[in-house]
């Protein structure tokens, strides 16, 4: 068993690493054991250090590890020093808020003391996926070390070189031995892992198929476990809304990283009295966009990760035109080494349809027409996912309303769903439970101990 990291670009194999065998996987689960227990009950101050550490480190090596990202999932390189960069953020948001987040809370009761600590839970296993191979890594991370946990990384199979790059990055920042491992195993181990009783929880973000697999094994192990899984964002825009602005957003919002990211707007739902006008525009942004070499400034849309996903976008797509949506433009691969696929846009798929009822992980938009803001909302609930949505009005009222009825983890009225260290970031519905960042996210990992002194 191996790893191989290829260029999505070109097709080309860069490196291939073995797997950890069974005694590799023994000796990183015996350290970071170890190292839980010392790491743990250092004081914040010092594991805000470490991280403020792997900030500078982030920051110096930006470029290095920026073409990492890029020579083996194909994000655009400027997209990929700006992942560094906010990796680098959220190291220095838990560095300076941690002591604040987990400080004991004092609590009024029948006892002459009593208070609430927030202790760490150990070793905490960590399942990614690819799509923002440093940024998925470092959110759950950064909090999780700053509350004195120890993070062992299962990193998607296809993004090695960013795994290993990850433990370096910890290491030179100089955490201590064992409180950041990479291994590189495949998923079929995942299981045995959570259930190891040295791991205490577990964490994935990725498709709803390792959701399962994932939430089922920490259910039968009674393992705390957080699921970030996929999304297939809404995106109303309502008459009143400044439809340039909602129009070059949309395009944005639709393609950033390729078009593979969980909160990527994926269904444009626009009401009717603008419907024509948004339908125009957005077609012809889409098809100006540039296609190309994510190593070149000018290009604005950089090949799919690998060929499957490639391969199940172009057949979401074929399965969404027979079954009744209409083509607007794009529906081919390019013709080009690579995993290109052309920007795409499909009206009215019928309810059933790939692109009315699947999250589609790729270039490819989805616009519905609603006849009112009734219809609008019901059309963006009518998901089974509940991550982000985004609406555009000109009119408060319309957006409070949508604020309270829409089913999500996040509402961006007239602004593009994008996370942030300081915000609570997850969703509901298929799209997991639990949330990343902020204090919430940091609260996720943590044995919330009420202390009574009698
Ligand atoms: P994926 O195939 O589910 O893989 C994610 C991770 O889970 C990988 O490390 C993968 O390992 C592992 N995995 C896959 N099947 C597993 C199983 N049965 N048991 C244990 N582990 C398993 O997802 P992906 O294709 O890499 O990522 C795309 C998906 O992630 C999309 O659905 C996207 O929306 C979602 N996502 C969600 C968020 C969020 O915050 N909610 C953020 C980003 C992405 P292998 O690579 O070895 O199979």
């Amino acid at each position: 068993m191996s790893f191989a990291s290829i260029d999505p670009g070109t097709g080309e194999l860069v490196a291939r690493f073995a797997a950890h065998d069974d005694a590799e996987v023994e000796r990183r689960l015996a350290a970071a054991a170890a190292a839980a227990s010392s790491w743990g009950r250092r004081p914040v101050a010092e594991r805000a250090r470490r991280l403020a550490a792997a900030a500078e480190r982030l920051e110096a090596g930006k470029g290095e590890l920026a073409a990492i990202m890029t020579g083996e999932m194909g994000k655009l390189l400027r997209a990929a020093v700006a992942e560094v960069e906010k990796c680098a953020w959220v190291c220095r948001y838990y560095a300076e808020h941690a002591e604040r987040f987990l400080a004991p809370e004092a609590v009024a009761a029948d006892w002459p003391e009593a208070r609430v600590r927030f202790d760490p839970l150990g070793v905490v296993l960590a399942v990614m996926p690819w799509n923002f191979p440093f940024w998925q890594v470092f959110r759950f991370a950064a909090p999780a070390l700053a509350a004195g946990n120890v993070g062992l990384l299962k990193h998607a199979s296809n993004v090695p070189r960013s795994a290993l790059a990850i433990e370096r990055v910890f290491a030179e920042a100089g955490l201590p031995a064992g409180c950041f491992q990479t291994l590189l195993v495949e998923s079929a181990r995942v299981e045995a892992l959570i259930a190891d009783p040295r791991v205490a929880a577990v964490t994935l973000t990725g498709s709803e198929g390792a959701g399962r697999s994932v939430g089922g094994a920490a259910g039968r192990a009674i393992k705390k476990c957080v699921l970030e899984l996929g999304g297939s964002d809404p995106f109303v825009v309502l008459p009143s809304a400044d439809l340039e602005r909602a129009v070059a957003t949309a395009v944005e919002a639709r393609t950033i990283n390729n078009g593979q990211s969980c909160i990527a707007a994926k269904r444009f739902i626009v009401h009717r009295q603008v419907y024509e006008e948004f339908e125009r525009a957005f077609v012809a942004r889409l098809g100006a966009l540039v296609v190309g070499d994510p190593r070149d400034p000018a290009t604005e849309v950089g090949p799919l990760a690998t060929p499957t996903i490639l391969e199940d976008l172009a057949g979401q797509v074929e399965r969404s035109l027979a079954a009744g949506g209409r083509l607007l433009i794009g529906g081919r691969r390019l013709d080009r080494p690579g995993n290109f696929y052309e920007p795409t846009a499909i009206a009215e798929p019928p309810p059933g349809s790939p692109a009315f009822e699947e999250e589609l992980f790729g270039p490819v938009a989805t616009l519905l027409r609603a006849r009112d803001l009734d219809h609008a909302i019901e059309l963006a609930n009518a998901t089974p996912f509940g991550l982000g949505a985004a609406i555009w009005t000109g009119d408060r009222r319309e957006a409070e309303r949508a604020e309270v009825e829409l089913e999500a983890g996040s509402v961006f009225v007239n602004a593009m769903v994008a996370s942030d260290p300081r915000l609570p970031f997850g969703g509901i519905k298929r799209s997991g439970f639990g949330r990343e960042l902020a204090r919430a996210g940091m609260l996720e990992f943590v044995n919330v101990k009420s202390v009574v002194y009698g």
